[in-house]
Parts: structure tokens; sequence; C-alpha cells
């Protein structure tokens, strides 16, 4: 087995850095909270799948082998994030006029382009809620059976007050939370308590229910997460992921029904991203006039661009988006291309390894599995692309060696994309989802960009490629 480097995180339990230990040694077994999919990611839900990206490809390097589950919210998850309101996916289904099933099906497709775009690593397994619903059932019938769960006429609700550690995860204050302030109270017993499964609302045809013991209804959003990370990594796992948007409620909510099912502790390791916000505020996917990837690419970036603009923020700040902001990364991500470009014929595996360049490795090395600190790491990066003591074929080794954590794509694009502007190869990226979409006023449209940029536009079997002259 590959020794195991020590790896220290910020583990929201204990809110301090703490060194990781897996249950079993060498592996890890994580669960990330996926997408409700019913609209297009915005960059701001991408950034928390970025950091998560940029943690696997951390344990990797730290010598760990990773099961990585992320699941597919496609039912369950309603407006308020709380109880009432409508499911997000029965929403999405009315505003396009298509079934729930088919928006499902059509923005998880979505997600997983996006995905592809920032070079995400795809996680092993991927369940889906609606695939899951015996799973779901069986675990509110077992918190039922316990004595954690009571019916009211909406619903199966979760009791708080059985589990005395409720508000520890989340430190909430609860003899201050007013009865419905934070979620509607309705004929619960306690603001905290939430629903295991809901009953369909008579009279009101949902597109997706199921029969229960219960009657017909669907399951909660939060006994999703906690029967689909149970199922696959077991009752008692290593590391679970989310935005910070989820530590009060669907974080505190899955650990009291998963430790109540179980009786033992549900996950060792949480950990947060912080969010990207807009100048205005909150970005949110429900507003529908969200920052979507593919609109970053219409505007000229490479998603590579923003990538890059994600490592230069540490995952536990705040980041604000500004498109000034985006330019300058873009302008850093070209000049680091073009320094490897310059150094196109060193040949990079025929390097001699030097001591230096085990320095710089062990910087980098120190600074990633030091609770992800990419600043720290791109600092050092570029600090070892300008040291004229190592060749450029060193440079470029270390560099292609770094851009397995850092997932920048550095080989792929300093190899291809010779002469070839970034926005210009954007503009190709944005033709072909033009295409795929069969917008052919928006490939047209682009493609006479191209020609007036001075670039020739072919057609081939692997999409839009542009060359000089
Ligand atoms: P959702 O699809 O709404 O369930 O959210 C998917 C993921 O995006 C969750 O992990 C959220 O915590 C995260 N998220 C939502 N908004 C933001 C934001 N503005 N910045 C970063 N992460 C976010
Ligand atoms: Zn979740």
């Amino acid at each position: 087995m590959e020794t195991i480097k020590d790896f220290h995180l910020f583990n929201t339990l204990s809110r301090s850095k703490e060194l990781f230990v897996p249950i079993s040694p060498g592996q890890v077994k994580l669960y990330t909270c996926g997408p409700t999919v019913y609209h297009y990611a915005h960059i701001g839900n991408l950034r928390t799948y970025v950091f998560e990206d940029l943690l696997v490809r951390a344990l990797k390097l730290a010598g760990y082998s990773v099961l990585h589950v992320m699941n597919i919210t496609d039912v369950g998850h309603l407006v308020s994030d709380g109880d009432d309101g409508e499911d997000k996916m029965e929403k999405g289904a009315r505003r396009e006029g298509k079934s729930a099933w088919d928006i499902a099906k059509f923005y998880t497709e979505a997600f997983f382009s996006d995905m592809d775009k920032l070079n995400i690593q795809r996680p092993q397994i991927i369940p889906k809620a609606t695939e899951h619903i015996p799973e779901m059932i069986a675990m509110v019938e077992a918190l039922e059976k316990k004595g954690f769960a009571y019916r009211t006429s909406d619903g199966i609700y979760y009791d708080t007050s059985k589990f005395p550690a409720y508000a520890n995860f989340a430190k909430l204050d609860v003899e201050n939370l007013e009865a419905g302030k934070r979620v509607a109270v309705g004929d619960k017993r306690s603001s905290t308590d939430f629903a295991l499964w809901k009953f369909s609302t008579a009279g009101e045809q949902r597109q997706m229910e199921w029969n229960s013991p219960w009657g017909k209804g669907f399951p909660g959003w939060h006994i999703e997460c906690s029967a689909m990370s149970m199922k696959y990594l077991g009752e008692s796992f290593d590391l679970h992921c989310g935005g910070i948007d989820h530590i009060p409620v669907h974080h505190t909510n899955e650990i009291a029904q998963s430790e109540a099912t179980t009786g033992k502790r549900f996950v060792n390791y949480w950990m947060h991203g912080e969010f990207l916000t807009e100048d205005a505020g909150k970005m949110s996917k429900s507003k529908g006039d969200t920052l979507t990837v593919s609109h970053l690419e219409k505007l000229g970036y490479h998603p590579m661009d923003y990538r890059f603009l994600l490592l230069q923020a540490h995952y536990r700040t705040n980041l604000t988006f500004h498109y000034e902001g985006l330019k300058a990364a873009q302008s850093g991500l070209n000049g680091i291309l073009q320094r490897l470009r310059e150094w196109k014929n060193e040949d990079e595996k025929a390097a001699v390894e030097t001591p230096e360049m085990a320095a710089y490795r062990k910087r980098f090395t120190s600074a990633i599995l030091d609770d992800l600190n990419s600043p720290q790491a791109l600092a050092d990066f570029f600090v070892m692309l300008k040291d004229a003591a190592l060749s450029g074929a060193q440079r470029k080794k270390l560099a292609f060696e770094f851009d397995q954590v850092f997932g920048l794509r550095l080989e792929e694009r300093a190899k291809e994309e010779l002469l070839i502007p970034a926005n210009v190869q954007a503009m190709a990226l944005a033709r072909d989802a033009a295409r795929a979409a069969k917008n052919w006023a928006e490939s047209d449209r682009l493609r006479n960009e191209l020609l007036a940029l001075g670039f020739r536009v072919d057609d081939t079997p692997k999409g839009t490629k542009v060359s000089k002259g």
C-alpha cells in the first residue's frame, strides 16, 4: 500500500482543523449532497462541487483510494427548504410545461455537462432519490418503531425533542427559535421537527408519488440523503460535504434521523464550502436569471477560467463574483499556458529529478493537505514557474503533476491551443453547445464572429475546429 500522508481538514463537527483518520486505513468513504435537478446549476452551486472535487483530488494526493457517492435530488426538495411550499420538481415541470420526470432527466444531464466542463471528476455512485423510495420508507418505519416519528395531517414528522443532541451540530439556539419563525409549524410539535414523509394533498394530482404504509406521498428531502448515503457507504462513514447553508437544517436533520435509526455515529468529518455571492447578494437557482457556466462561455470565458478563479480563494472564505475578477483569472491562466507553450519542445518526461523539484513538490503537497489551501499552492506554483534554476522540462513536469490536483487541464490545453487564444477556444466550445442544443442561429452567430476575428472554422467529428488563416 502506498504510504499515506497526513491530511488536516476543518471538521464542522469540532469547528477545528483535525488530522483526518478514516475508518478503514487507506480508504475514504465520501458522500456529497448532489443537485436538485429542477433548473440549471448556477456558478454558486458549482463552486461547492469544485471544492468537493478538489477534496477528492487531495485525498488521492495523500494516497487514499476514494469511494465517492453523490445523490441526485429528483423529488421532495420543497421550495422553502423546509416542510412547506411546492416540490421544486413539480414547480419546474409547471414552468416548462413538461413532466417532472423529463425535467429531472434534462437537468441531470445539464448538470453532468457542467461537471465535465469544469473538469469535476464523476463520483463512482450517483443514486437518484426516485430510485430509492423503498430504502427511505424502511428508514421512516424504523424511526417510527423507535418512537422518533409522529403523524400530522400532512405527513410523518421527526420528533426532534427525542434527540437531545439535535442542536449541537449547528450550535442552534433551539430555545429561542420561536415557533413558526424558522419553518412553519402547522400541527408539528416543535418548529425544528421536520417531515420524513409527506402525504400527497387530497384532490391534487402529483406527478411523483408512491404508496407507503402511511398512504400515497413522497419522501422528505433530508431522509433521501440519509438513506442513500448509508446504503452505499454503511451506517458510519468518513466524510460528508455540502455548502454551508446545509449546516443548520439539512445536515442537522440528516444526523438526527441517521443516528436515531442506527444508534451509531453517522459521519466522522463534515466539510462545508462557503458561498459564492453576487454584489446584489445571494445567488439563487429559483430566480431563473442566474449565472451559468454556459453564460460565461457565451461571454468568451473558458470554464477553466472560472475554476482558476475559484482556486484562488480558500473554500472556507466567501467569494464575491465580479467579471473583473474572472477577467483577471482568464489572463492569469492564459499567462501560465503561454509559459508552458514556450517549452513545447522540452520533454517533461525526460526531466532529471533534482532536490529543488522535490522541495517544490513538498511545499505544494503540504499546502493542499493543510485543509485544501489552494491559494497558497497556487502562489507556490507561480514561484516555481518563474524559477530559472529549473529547466523548462522540469517546470513543465511539476506543473502537469500539480495539475492533477488543480484540475485546470494544463497539459491538454498547452498542447492543443497553440496560437489560438482562450477566448476563441471558448467561442468554439460555445458553438458546440449551441449546435448540441440545435440553436442554429447562435451557432451561426458564433461562426461569423470567429471568421470576423480571422479564424478558420471547420466542423469535425470532435466538434468545431478553429485554426489560423
Ligand atoms: P441544490 O441544487 O440547491 O440542492 O444545491 C446544490 C449545492 O450547492 C448544495 O451543496 C448547496 O449547499 C450549494 N450552494 C447553493 N448556493 C450556493 C452558493 N451561492 N455558493 C456555493 N454553494 C452553493
Ligand atoms: Zn443531502
